[in-house]
């Protein structure tokens, strides 16, 4: 795949194309959020269900403001504090939003990525910019160029390894805040800045407390078991990814490795990854539970 310009990706974006590109959180498969039929192609692509809402990304606080209903005092806070960065806002929506980006909802997940190539496409193309996760639904999500699916995105705009590693905090605003998704950020230092917040209790098998919290998510394909550091090794081949051996002790450092990790580990046909399991504090919400919905 030839290399690709900003302006040649954020032309295609304008002409409806899929472009994947990188943010800090981890690679997004990016469509004009204001063209129903491209934003289409994203659903088709990564076989997503019509029932999880996209993110749409902008470069401004004032290109948000365009395109949500309401701006409590609380999101003026949070983006001044947190944006750019991997803080995803759930605000009332604008008309001019098709469903199709919110799964029918009449709320937005909206966000300024902190990656200076997402902004400068966001920028050239002068749209927002619906953008999931670069993979298949279910599989793990991309932290680089090269693990992108090349069945997925006809064009990717590299920008090198995705620094936090995994998908962004999402916090909804439309009604009493809640987090919905736990990220890097820890809720602590949220609710420092705005006050309480709720939280979601993670999902029962098929079921779904907020759009797009589907219980079996962020899957490498080898069965993986999150397991305290003295459980017995399972049968056959596998490795061990315990903390501050195999992986780091530091959680931000543990998320911006997890996913290549696993990536990698894929490759491997092994029988199984035992990961364990780090410990229950607000700082490694966002890993646990990623590596709670990848486990069997
Ligand atoms: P992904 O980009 O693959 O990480 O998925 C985006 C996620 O953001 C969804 O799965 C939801 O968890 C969340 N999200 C986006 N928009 C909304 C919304 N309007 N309401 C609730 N959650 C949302
Ligand atoms: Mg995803």
């Amino acid at each position: 795949m030839a290399p690709l310009s900003v302006a040649e990706a954020a032309r295609l974006i304008r002409e409806g194309r899929l472009v994947a590109f990188p943010t800090e959180t981890v690679y997004g498969l990016g469509a004009n959020a204001l063209d129903a039929a491209a934003v289409e192609r994203i659903f088709a692509a990564k076989r997503r269900p019509h029932t999880s809402p996209l993110i749409v990304h902008v470069d401004s606080i004032e290109m948000a403001r365009r395109w949500v209903s309401a701006w409590p005092a609380a999101a003026e806070t949070l983006a001044r504090h947190y944006w750019p960065g991997p803080l995803t806002l759930v605000l009332p929506k604008r008309a001019e939003i098709p469903d199709v980006v919110t799964a029918g909802l009449a709320t937005v997940g909206i966000r300024i990525p902190a990656h200076p190539l997402a902004l400068a496409l966001i920028r050239e193309a002068g749209v927002p910019i619906a953008g999931p996760s670069a993979n298949r639904f279910t599989e793990l999500s991309p932290t680089s160029a090269g693990h992108v699916p090349v069945e997925l995105a006809d064009y990717v705009l590299d920008g090198g390894p995705a620094r936090v590693g995994i998908e962004s905090t999402v916090l909804s605003l439309a009604g009493a805040p809640t987090l919905l998704r736990p990220g890097v950020i820890p809720l602590p230092e949220i609710e420092a800045l705005i006050g309480p917040a709720a939280t979601l209790a993670a999902p029962a098998e098929g079921a779904h407390p907020a759009p797009g919290m589907h219980a079996r998510h962020y899957r490498p394909s080898t069965p993986l078991h999150l397991l305290p550091a003295a459980a017995p090794t399972p049968p056959g081949r596998g490795r061990w990814l315990r903390l501050g051996v195999e992986m780091p002790r530091d959680p931000l450092a543990y998320a911006a490795t997890l996913y290549g990790t696993l990536y990698g580990l894929d490759r491997e046909n092994l029988d199984w990854i035992a990961v364990e399991q780090p410990p229950e504090t607000p700082q490694w919400a966002g890993v646990l539970d990623r590596l709670r919905r990848a486990a069997c």
